[in-house]
């Protein structure tokens, strides 16, 4: 059993057993929630971890307690060598699940099959070619849709992971719900975030009541099912009585989860962020680099965590721009 205090067990008790690490800066969508349309300055080539050097770091945080890595991006699955790294990661004693545009999917479905990777998060933000294409700048509609029908086939548990803007795809919230009448897969709505370069603002996000309010409008009250949610889940979990599969609200602006938060993050050029909203990090790489133990600064950044959203605690604090001084969602690693 691991002992209730490590150096990943912040000043507010959390332990930070969910390691997401991010591949890369690069991808083959243009998603504007994401990135600006000119796309983000890249880190140069040599400031990008190697494979082995996410390995040997991913290593340190399991041995100090980490039991879950997620691989995202940018896109995880355009990188290179993402097939030696998704090998190596699973000879650790850990949960391995990705998050993708799916645009690549049907590629890996043999390796993810082998190393037992199960659980695949894919983001699908309309179920409309056109749509799709507007908000991904690129058009991979049918490409995303038949990976997700083969993902779902092959018995791989799939979270398709939608992000609401109104006068968008709010309109498509039933039609999603209604996927999950025949398929057992879960839908994740989320609340549109502010990153660098986004052009965020709160009057385009659909928030988790608005949501609740569309499926209240459509469905009977009793064929709608509050599920329990696991513990440090971000979502909230519903399901339709008698539908295959669930939906969830992640609410990270107008209902933040964060004194459940298990999550750390690793960005692609190895920098550790200890919440997705915070505007510090802490290099990881260049003392890596350099031979020295990286314990020490994991160690520092997880007692600075602040107990809110980089101490965003009310949406007022939320929705002031001046509070947001973050990479682009690309740069993170979502
Ligand atoms: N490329 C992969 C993908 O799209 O799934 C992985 C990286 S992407 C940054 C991870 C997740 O972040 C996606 O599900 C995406 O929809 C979500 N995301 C990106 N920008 C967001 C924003 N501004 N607000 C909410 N979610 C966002
Ligand atoms: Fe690429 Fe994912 Fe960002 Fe879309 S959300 S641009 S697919 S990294």
């Amino acid at each position: 059993m691991k002992e209730p205090n490590t150096i990943l067990t912040d000043t507010f008790g959390r332990e930070h057993t969910y390691l997401r690490i991010s591949l890369t800066e690069r991808c083959n969508l243009r998603c504007t929630y994401c990135m600006p349309a000119i796309g983000i300055p890249l880190s140069p080539k040599s400031h990008i971890m190697t494979y082995e050097e996410i390995f040997a770091i991913a290593k340190e945080f399991v041995d100090n307690g980490v039991t879950k890595i997620r691989l995202t991006g940018g896109e995880p699955l355009v990188r290179k060598d993402v097939g030696l790294m998704m090998e190596q990661l699973a000879t650790l004693p850990v949960e391995l699940a990705i998050t993708t545009n799916g645009v690549m999917v049907d590629k890996f479905i043999e390796q993810f099959k082998r190393i037992g990777l199960r659980k695949l998060n894919v983001s699908l933000d309309s179920l409309n070619n056109d749509k799709n294409t507007a908000i991904t700048r690129r058009d991979y509609f049918t490409k995303v849709y038949n990976n997700i029908q083969l993902l779902v086939k092959e018995g791989f548990e799939v979270k398709i992971n939608c992000v609401l803007m109104k006068g968008f795809n709010d309109n498509e919230i039933i039609d999603f719900i209604e996927l999950t009448k025949t398929q057992p897969l879960q839908i994740r709505f989320i609340e549109f975030m502010p990153f660098d370069g986004n052009k965020w603002n709160f009057d385009k996000l659909v928030s988790l009541e608005e949501v609740l309010k569309e499926v209240y409008s459509h469905y009977d009250v009793k064929q709608f099912i509050r599920l329990k949610d696991a513990p440090n889940d971000t979502a909230k979990n519903y399901r339709i009585k008698d539908y295959q599969g669930s939906f969830a609200v992640i609410s990270s602006v107008t209902n933040p989860f964060c004194d459940s938060c298990n999550r750390i993050r690793l960005t692609a050029n190895g920098q550790l962020k200890d919440c997705l909203f915070s505007s510090t990090e802490s290099d990881l790489l260049t003392p890596f680099r350099e031979g020295k133990s990286i314990a020490p600064v994991i160690q520092k950044a997880v007692l600075a965590k602040k107990k809110v959203r980089n101490g965003m605690d009310t949406l007022e604090k939320f929705k002031d721009p001046d509070s947001h001084d973050n990479r682009s969602m690309i740069a993170i690693g979502g």
